[in-house]
């Protein structure tokens, strides 16, 4: 799947050429890849264009080689385009909800069916099936056979009554019974010489039962058709979220990226398999990590993150050292957290060029060994997020159960809690000063 990408990063981030010509090369490969992995070529070119504008714009923090943040770049628009960091919403917004799958036949509709109501019946609702495709033979037992297998109630009418009639009695029926998520399984049989028919019943069934979320389930092996499908889906019945079937095949599941943009709707799960339980929730960055290469692109992603995390950090204290905010142990935790990510403590501190700031609290106050670091973060878990933002309160039989809790001594936390009010003293100390430099300075430019 994809599997362009992956190599180009490699090349990209091993190779030798200048900066500039491996950024091209790069783009190239991408668009290739993507463009064979049946992703609209309109598409292909927004992307690319997003990502040269980023780098024109930007720059990579300065601990950070130039070629890996771009591969976070590549990486930050992929996902963005795939949902970026929203997590799929799961739950129903109200209760009851009505799901009609939507997609051409064969897709994997009424496996899906079976596999959401597996999904659902397993988080605790009360789920009940409709089966409303009267074209393809032996549809309605071949839902009911997956209906027996959860031990959840399937609504059909033998023999062709009309898919919309049926739809309509079956969500009436379960309503009437109470049932709190009712998903419909329709017909693609039209196929594409039929295809306005097929259309034209979606937009009937969408509009008699008035489903609370179509879902729309379509194959990774879709291709280049993805988009035009999904629009045409999309216009006749409102596409709320994708499911995208045989993700474990040999498909490049490029068109799954199609189907967003022609819908606008997330892709919530992936089917992995024929089995009921072989659904997953889709994760947007986890997909576009495999799609680049999941160990390079991890560790360049979490490189980043730390040295992100760390210039919060860096923007906290200087809001603290002009008197804006308050030091927490919360902050501290943080600024440990993102050093540890980032290596043994002595190369950050040549790493960071801010870190001079701390240039004025005494050497030994400032360093704290690797071991001691690891003890301290043991302690700070154990603490409650009242604790890590007020630690005055930290009074003596907190401090017993946070080093029980932390599997350390009481005079560990005491240490911890100690070191802590040194450093903010200190702080103050420097903002007293610092304040005391700017009035010289002003005092200096006045004259
Ligand atoms: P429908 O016509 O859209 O209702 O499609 P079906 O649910 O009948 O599925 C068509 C075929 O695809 C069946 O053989 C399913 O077992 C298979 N199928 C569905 N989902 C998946 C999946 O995620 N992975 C694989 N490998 N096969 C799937
Ligand atoms: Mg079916």
């Amino acid at each position: 799947m994809l599997d362009g990408i992956r190599d180009a990063v490699r090349k990209f981030l091993g190779g030798s050429s200048s900066y500039d010509v491996a950024v091209e090369e790069f783009i190239k490969d991408l668009q290739k890849a993507l463009i064979s992995s049946d992703v609209q070529v309109k598409l292909v070119f927004s992307l690319t264009n997003k990502i040269k504008e980023r780098l024109k714009n930007e720059t990579p923090p300065s601990s950070i080689g130039r070629r890996e943040w771009f591969i976070k770049v590549v990486y930050d628009e992929l996902s963005a385009l795939f949902g970026g960091d929203k997590e799929p919403d799961l739950n129903p917004k109200s209760l009851p909800w009505v799901i009609m799958l939507v997609g051409v036949q064969g897709t994997g509709k009424t496996t899906t069916a079976g596999k959401l109501a597996f999904f659902y019946k397993k988080r605790g609702y009360k789920v009940a099936l409709v089966g409303a495709d009267v074209y393809r033979p032996a549809a309605l037992e071949q839902l009911q056979q997956i209906g027996k297998q959860i031990n959840v109630p399937v609504y059909g009418e033998p023999g062709n009554h009309g898919a919309v009639g049926i739809a309509m009695r079956g969500v009436e029926r379960f309503l009437k019974d109470k049932y709190e998520l009712i998903i419909v399984d329709t017909a693609g049989r039209h196929g594409y010489g039929e295809e306005a028919k097929l259309l034209d019943e979606m937009r009937d069934i969408f509009e008699k039962i008035k489903p609370n979320e179509v879902v729309l389930v379509i194959d990774a092996a879709i291709g280049q058709k993805a988009f035009d499908l999904a629009k045409k889906f999309h216009e006749a019945s409102n596409v709320g979220s994708i499911i995208i079937t045989k993700m474990d095949g040999t498909a490049k599941g490029g068109g799954a990226l199609s189907a967003v943009s022609a819908t606008g709707a997330p892709i919530k799960f992936i089917g992995v398999g024929e089995k009921i339980d072989e659904l997953e929730v889709f994760n947007p960055r986890r997909f576009v990590a495999r799609i680049l290469g999941m160990g390079d692109v991890e560790a360049i992603i979490e490189k980043i993150k730390a040295v992100e995390d760390y210039e919060g950090i860096q923007k906290k204290m200087e809001e603290v050292m002009s008197g804006k905010s308050k030091l927490t142990l919360r902050d501290m935790y943080k600024q440990i957290m993102a050093m540890r990510k980032m290596g043994p403590l002595s190369k950050i501190l040549q790493l960071i060029p801010g870190m001079n700031m701390m240039g004025d609290i005494p050497e030994d106050q400032v360093k704290v060994g690797e071991r001691k670091m690891q003890r301290w973060i043991s302690i700070m878990n154990s603490m409650t997020y009242e604790e890590l933002d007020n630690p005055s309160i930290i009074d003596k039989q907190r401090m017993r159960r946070i080093a029980m809790g932390s599997g350390t001594e009481v005079e560990e936390v005491r240490e911890l809690v100690e070191h802590f009010n040194m450093v903010q003293k200190t702080l103050r100390t420097l903002r007293r000063r610092r304040k005391d430099v700017e009035k010289l300075l002003g005092q200096m430019g006045g004259e």
